[in-house]
């Protein structure tokens, strides 16, 4: 660990943060098959250092991909060449990640009580941590912090365990798998206060808590969301080294025992959907699926992802329905509709396969697959504006929205018991 930090501290003193100078994020609308095809061959030329934000699989969907400044010229002349029509989504990255940074400094030094934590902004890890003991401190009649584990640096993989009995079944909440969805991480903490600031108060909070643990994992790929601080704000994967390649780390929601190695997951290390070299392989996955099997009681799980508005539940890596399809549907409607009563944010809902594209080894199809009935995930705000850049003044909106949603699911979960 201290040789990977001196080391760490090395490349920073020499290269620093990298910059998104000139980038670009365009939105692709592929019209046909071919043009497909051909967006696929692009993403294969690994000189263009392009940044897939929505990979290029099916053509109802939109196509986003970060070009940096010295590929754009390349990538435009290609797209007009073959007819494929484009604009551009954010003209220049770095201007976003500025103003981002900008906000982030204004909400320093960390507030001595959670009642002052600033929840409408980005912090980093270590400020996230010290709320999450500040929150313990404060609730510790209620909430209790638990590591399952240990990130590939060395970092504790810490939950927060919200309970006001033994022997209560749980429900589970992850956010920030892949490091680069800040507007998960930072709804996960504002999910926390939440829940202690309802308790006692909110009946329907109060009759989940007094029958279920809440188990809330809000910075479930610390490695990776450092190096999102520090270094390279774009980082999705883990950040183990893979022996035998320059590229580092694991796509951690492409990782789990559930079709491991199928289509939609790549065996190529340098790519950002690289599923490892084996199943389980990143401590970060194991660590949870650990965690589930000892608790051997878990009944919702639900992983939290951002971007593209979307609630999905089981399968991803089969065409082969699940078995409580009907009912997951129904709920995912219900759960929807309460989140968009708030501000009228539109949200798609169906299983993965059908309604993103397949993809395998992924959380919630093993959870599933492990007899947790209520497996969801979700892709928060938004639908590509600012994508995983999104501003800091929405993460409030976006966290209140999406509890409706969750609280649907959990009060569903326990009037529904199996
Ligand atoms: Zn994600």
């Amino acid at each position: 660990m201290w040789g990977l930090l001196v080391l760490t501290a090395l490349f920073l003193s020499v290269f620093g943060k990298e910059t998104f100078e000139g980038h670009q994020v365009l939105r692709i609308t592929a019209n046909n098959e071919a043009q497909i095809t051909l967006l696929k061959e692009l993403s294969e030329q690994a000189h263009l250092r392009l940044d897939f934000w929505m990979e290029p699989i099916r053509e109802s969907l939109p196509i986003d991909v970060r070009v940096p400044f010295n590929s754009l010229q390349t990538v435009k002349d290609f797209l007009a060449q073959n007819h494929i029509e484009y604009r551009v989504m954010i003209e220049d990255v770095q201007n976003l990640l500025d103003e981002e940074e900008r906000q982030m400094l204004k909400s320093r030094p960390t507030p001595r009580t959670t009642d002052d934590f600033v929840f409408s902004s980005y912090h980093d890890l270590n400020t996230i941590y010290a709320f999450m003991d500040t929150l313990v401190a404060e609730n510790s009649n209620l909430v209790s912090k638990i590591v399952i584990g240990q990130s590939y640096e060395g970092r504790p993989l810490n939950v927060l365990r919200f309970s006001t009995g033994a022997n209560h079944p749980g429900m589970w909440i992850d956010t920030g798998i892949h490091s680069r969805e800040w507007v998960t991480q930072a709804s996960g903490i504002w999910f926390a206060k939440k829940i202690v600031t309802d308790y006692g108060r909110k009946p329907s909070l109060t009759n989940i808590l007094n029958n279920y643990d809440i188990y809330l994992e809000i910075v479930t790929n610390p490695d990776g969301y450092q190096y999102t601080q520090t270094i390279n704000r774009m980082w999705r994967k883990t950040r183990k080294p893979n022996p035998g390649s320059d590229c580092v780390g694991v796509d951690p929601n492409r990782n789990w025992d559930a079709g491991f190695g199928g289509t939609g997951s790549s065996n190529n290390p340098c790519s950002e959907t690289y599923h490892g070299p084996s199943a389980e392989s990143e401590p970060e996955v194991k660590a949870i699926v650990d965690f589930v099997k000892s608790h051997g009681n878990l009944k919702a799980f639900v992983s939290i992802h951002s971007y593209s508005q979307m609630l999905l539940y089981p399968y991803g890596y089969t065409h082969t329905p699940a078995k409580d399809q009907a009912e997951l549907h129904v709920l995912a409607r219900k759960a929807i509709t309460k989140l968009q009563s708030l501000y009228e944010t539109q949200y798609k809902y169906g299983s993965i396969v059908t309604t993103i594209y397949q993809a395998s080894g992924g959380t919630i199809d093993w959870t599933y697959d492990q007899g947790i009935k209520y497996s969801y995930t979700f892709e928060l705000r938004d639908t590509g504006r600012f994508g995983f850049l999104l501003p800091a003044n929405q993460i409030v909106p976006t966290a209140k929205e999406t509890w409706l949603a969750l609280m649907a699911i959990m009060k569903h979960t326990k009037n529904n018991p199996y």
